[in-house]
């Protein structure tokens, strides 16, 4: 499949890894809009919000609690961060592959990721 975030999930594009497991995947951002930018992906191809299934529910409290770990890992958990799921076309999606910005180590304004 031609997919950008896939092709990062197989180690073909390289990324900078800050949490992996058998589901998820947390890298930096390449282009990152905070001083703290990092996206978390299932590793299963899922198009977008709109695509998840009742089965993977699981995985979207998996990526909360991965998001929890990354901001505390980037030293970011107790000054406050936010989680952020860009759908489609109004949502500026570029990426079609389920992601969730995480943004940081700055007061955000109102529009940031
Ligand atoms: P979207 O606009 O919500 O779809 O976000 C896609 C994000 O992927 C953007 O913030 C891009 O900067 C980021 N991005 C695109 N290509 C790469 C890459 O190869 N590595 C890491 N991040 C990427």
């Amino acid at each position: 499949m031609d997919c950008l975030f896939c092709k990062i999930v197989n180690g073909e594009i390289p990324s900078k890894k800050v949490l992996e497991n058998d589901q998820l995947l947390v890298f930096h951002d390449i282009q990152p809009a905070a001083p703290v930018h990092v996206l978390i992906i299932p590793k299963k191809h899922i198009a977008s919000m709109n695509d998840v299934q009742p089965e993977d529910l699981p995985l979207i409290a998996d990526i909360h609690q991965a998001a929890q770990e990354a901001a505390r890992e980037l030293g970011i958990d107790k000054s406050g961060f936010r989680l952020i799921n860009n759908c489609g076309r109004d949502g500026e999606q570029t990426v079609h592959h389920l992601h969730y910005h995480l943004l940081g180590g700055t007061r955000l304004g109102a529009l940031v990721g």
